[in-house]
């Protein structure tokens, strides 16, 4: 008898159970359209003010058994699953998320792709010092199929009595030594002033970590015909990433490279944390081509190995590595910097020669 009674009153619950489900999910319905007007009309979706007094309104009506506090918990939790639901449709209507666009972007620079299925290796020394050094490291770079030149003429560097860079001379030089071996120039732009002035001689234009939440600065490479390398800032998630992706793509400018170049953490025996997640979730979550950068990430040459194949093996569509012919003397981060010897060997060690040499 007991037993059946249970089982009736259980055969109550589960219909109650239907209709709240119908109901949570009526409720969710009204929502997303709630939360797509908001979106259109730039408001807020998290609205404090109106959900205290929804909470008011349901405890003044509310009779038990339940507590208000009960209720209150209940209904914070709707809300929060709500608001959830908000923020998760407008993630997945980024420009640069994979829901808008399935197939992966591929930036090609003149005849060669970033994102496709070679991975590519951008390699070069932290900054242009001289005429010299950018020759011998390109000639080496070349020889070993590189195609990628990498070099900071414009350095942001956190005191401002060190080495600043060469400015337009630096990309001047560069240029022309690329131009020699018919590689293409990467290199980094602080301000709308030296975009415009890089404009002439960078083949991508590189938005340092320090800038990575610079929107005016990402506004303005988005009005700008060349791709973009965006890397992760060192404080930064990879949702505030994608949305610093966003304002570029949202501008115009498609052609966007991520680049995880590791993170701040409480560890010290790297320069940063090589947050190697980032590649697989960033391909998983975005369109773009996604790239390491092992130097700054790791500070360290002794691990460049294992920690590039590591960040190919996770998907990366490329890597970044620094690269001077006389790293003892580089005027910036001298000591993560590969001489040309252990740099050909990584490129040997990662089996890259003959893919860069063949193209992409
Ligand atoms: C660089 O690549 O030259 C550089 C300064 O790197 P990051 O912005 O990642 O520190
Ligand atoms: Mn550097």
């Amino acid at each position: 008898m007991t037993l059946q009674q249970i089982e009736k009153l259980r055969k109550e619950l589960d219909l109650i159970n239907d209709q709240l489900l119908e109901l949570l999910n009526r409720r969710a319905e009204i929502v997303q359209q709630i939360g797509r007007i908001k979106k259109e009309n730039n408001l807020p979706f998290y609205d404090p003010e109106r959900e205290q007094e929804m909470f008011e309104k349901l405890t003044e009506k509310n009779s038990g058994p339940f507590s208000d506090e009960t209720i209150v918990h209940l209904f914070k939790e709707i809300a929060k699953a709500s608001l959830k639901l908000q923020e998760k449709e407008t993630e997945e209507q980024l420009l640069v998320s994979r829901e808008m666009k399935k197939e992966d972007t591929k930036i090609v620079v003149g005849d060669l792709v970033i994102g496709g299925k070679i991975p590519v290796m951008i390699a070069g020394p932290c900054a242009v010092e001289s005429r010299e050094q950018m020759k011998a490291v390109a000639s080496e770079l070349n020889r070993l199929g590189v195609s990628f030149l990498r070099g900071g003429a414009f350095k942001p560097r956190t005191s401002p009595y060190s080495f600043q860079g060469l400015g337009r001379e630096g990309l001047r030089l560069m240029r022309e030594v690329a131009d020699e071996y018919g590689m293409k120039v990467v290199s980094e732009v602080m301000s709308a002033e030296q975009l415009e002035l890089a404009e002439e001689y960078v083949d991508i234009f590189q938005i340092g970590a320090r800038n990575m939440q610079n929107f005016e600065l990402l506004k303005e490479v988005g009005n700008a015909k060349k791709p973009v390398l965006l890397k992760r800032g060192f404080m930064a998630t990879l949702e505030e990433l994608m949305l610093a992706a966003e304002y570029i793509y949202a501008r115009g400018n498609t052609q966007i490279i991520l680049c995880e170049r590791g993170i701040r953490t409480f560890e010290h025996w790297t320069r940063n944390t090589l947050d190697l997640s980032a590649v697989p979730i960033l391909k998983l979550k975005t369109h773009l081509p996604v790239i390491v950068d092992v130097s700054h990430s790791t500070g360290r040459k002794d691990i460049i190995l294992p920690i590039s194949k590591a960040a190919l093996a996770a998907g990366a569509d490329g890597l970044m590595v620094e690269v001077h012919n006389n790293p003892a003397i580089a005027r910036s981060d001298a000591h993560q910097q590969l001489n040309l010897e252990e740099f050909a060997s990584l490129m040997e060690g990662l089996g890259l020669i003959k893919k860069n040499k063949s193209g992409c």
